[in-house]
C-alpha cells in the first residue's frame, strides 16, 4: 500500500474473486456443525480435487506450506538427505526441509520462465539427492519430463511445489498430479481460495495412506472412521494438518469458478503481454516465454526489467500512479537466515537477476479490462522511461 495514496485510487496486486456465495457456503457449514476437518464437506471437495485435475488422492490441508512439511515427512526424508529446489522461491520449501534435518541445494532457473534448470540440477545431484522438488513459477509448468528423467536416474523422488499451480497444465496432465506427489496452495493470494489453505495430491496409495496418518496427528483416525479399524491410536510421527469444514466449503465455492477466473485472468494478462511486446522484441525487458505444452493458469504477470536499477524506477513510476506492481522472491540461497546457519552461497546468476529485475502487475478475476489497459500503457512508459 502507498501511503500517499487514498485506498480508493490504490490498485492492489490481488485481490481474492469472494461474494455472496462464499459467505452462504460458510455459514451454512457454521449451522450445520460443520466446522471439523475431514468431515463430510472436507471428504466431498477431497473428491472434486480428485476428479478435476486427476489425481488418486487428494488430502486437504491447513496450507501449502503444511502440505510441503507432510509431503517430506511421508518420504521419509531425513538428516544426511539432500532435496533439490530453486533458489527463488517461497521460504515454505526450504522450511519444509530445515524441519527434517535435510540440506537444501539450492539450482538456479531458466531465464525463461523462472523455473528450476533441469541442467543446474542435474549438476547438482549427489549421492544423498533424495527429492527434487521443482515450484511451477506463475502457474507455467516446469520442464517436468527433464526433472521426472532425473530424478528416476538417481532414484529420488519429485514433490511438486503447485502453490501457483493449481488448475494449470502441463501438456493434458494437471500440474501436482505429475511427480509422486504435489502441493496447492488456497492462500488468499493464489488462484483459488479460502483464506488459508492447501491439499497433498499423490498417484501412489502406500504414500497416500502414510500423508493420511500424518495429517491426522500420526493416528490412524481416518482408517476408523471409515471403519476399516474398531480404534484409533498413534501409529507413526505425524502433525495436525487438516483443514477445517468451514474453509472447505468456501474452497468448494471457488474451485468451481474456476474456469471463470481462469479465463478473466487469461484476458488481462493477454493485455498486458501483447501492449508489451514490442518493448521484449525491442530486448527493454523480457517476457515470460510462452512454451506450447504449458498450459499456466494465468495466475500472476511478470517481465523483467534492463537492470535491477531500472527495475527500481519502474516499480516507483507505476506506484507513484497507484498501480501495485512489485518485486517478488527474495533469493532463498543468499537469504539471512542461511547466512546465519553459515552456509556456503553458491552462485546461481539467472536467479539473482531475476530476482533484482522481476516487476508484477496487478492481476485478480474482477480487473476492468480498460484499467489492464491503462495499467499496460503506464508500464510500458515507466520501461521507456527507466
Ligand atoms: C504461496 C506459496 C507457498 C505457501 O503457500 P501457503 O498456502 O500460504 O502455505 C509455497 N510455495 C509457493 C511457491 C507459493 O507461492
Amino acid at each position: 500500500m502507498n501511503p500517499n495514496r487514498s485506498e480508493k485510487d490504490w490498485i492492489p496486486l490481488q485481490v481474492p474473486w469472494l461474494g455472496d456465495e462464499e459467505a452462504r457456503a460458510a455459514a451454512q457449514a457454521v449451522r450445520d456443525g460443520d466446522l471439523v476437518g475431514g468431515g463430510r464437506i472436507g471428504r466431498r471437495v477431497e473428491g472434486i480435487l480428485r476428479d478435476r485435475f486427476g489425481a488418486r488422492h487428494a488430502l486437504l490441508t491447513t496450507s501449502c506450506t503444511h502440505a510441503l512439511e507432510l509431503a517430506l515427512l511421508a518420504l521419509g526424508v531425513g538428516p544426511g538427505d539432500e532435496v533439490i529446489l530453486p533458489s527463488f522461491t517461497f521460504p515454505s520449501c526450504a522450511n519444509a526441509v530445515v524441519l527434517r534435518g535435510a540440506e537444501c541445494v539450492f539450482a538456479d532457473l531458466r531465464p525463461g520462465d523462472l523455473n528450476i534448470d533441469p541442467v543446474d540440477a542435474e549438476r547438482k545431484i549427489t549421492p544423498r539427492t533424495k527429492v527434487l522438488m521443482p515450484m511451477h513459477y506463475a502457474g507455467a509448468a516446469c520442464d517436468m519430463d527433464a526433472l521426472t528423467a532425473l530424478a528416476d536416474g538417481c532414484g529420488a523422488a519429485v514433490l511438486e511445489d503447485a502453490a501457483q499451480g493449481v488448475d494449470a497444465r502441463c501438456g493434458e496432465r494437471y500440474l501436482g498430479t505429475i511427480g509422486d506427489a504435489g502441493c496447492y496452495s488456497f492462500h488468499a493470494t493464489k488462484s483459488a481460495t479460502c483464506g488459508e489453505g492447501g491439499a497433498f495430491l499423490t498417484n501412489d496409495d502406500a504414500l497416500a495412506a502414510k500423508a493420511e496418518i500424518i495429517r491426522e496427528k500420526g493416528t490412524n483416525r481416518a482408517a476408523f472412521l471409515r471403519g476399516e479399524v474398531d480404534k484409533y491410536s498413534w501409529v507413526s510421527a505425524g502433525s495436525s494438518y487438516v483443514l477445517s469444514d468451514a474453509l472447505a466449503a468456501i474452497l468448494e465455492v471457488q474451485i468451481a469458478k474456476l474456469d471463470a477466473m481462469r479465463e478473466r485472468r487469461k484476458a488481462l494478462w493477454d493485455i498486458y503481454f501483447e501492449r508489451l511486446a514490442p518493448l521484449g522484441a525491442a530486448g527493454r525487458i523480457r517476457l515470460p516465454a510462452r512454451i506450447p505444452s504449458s498450459r499456466p493458469n494465468w495466475q500472476l504477470f511478470w517481465f523483467c526489467a534492463e537492470s535491477p536499477e531500472a527495475r527500481d524506477r519502474v516499480l516507483d513510476r507505476l506506484r507513484a500512479d497507484g498501480i501495485g506492481a512489485t518485486f517478488h522472491y527474495v533469493p532463498l540461497h543468499s537469504a539471512p537466515y542461511r547466512i546465519a546457519c553459515g552456509q556456503p552461497i553458491p552462485s546461481l546468476p539467472e536467479t539473482t537477476r531475476a530476482a533484482a529485475t522481476l516487476v508484477r502487475l496487478p492481476l485478480f478475476p474482477q480487473l476492468a479490462r480498460d484499467k489492464a489497459e491503462w495499467i499496460a500503457e503506464k508500464a510500458a512508459q515507466a520501461v521507456l522511461s527507466a
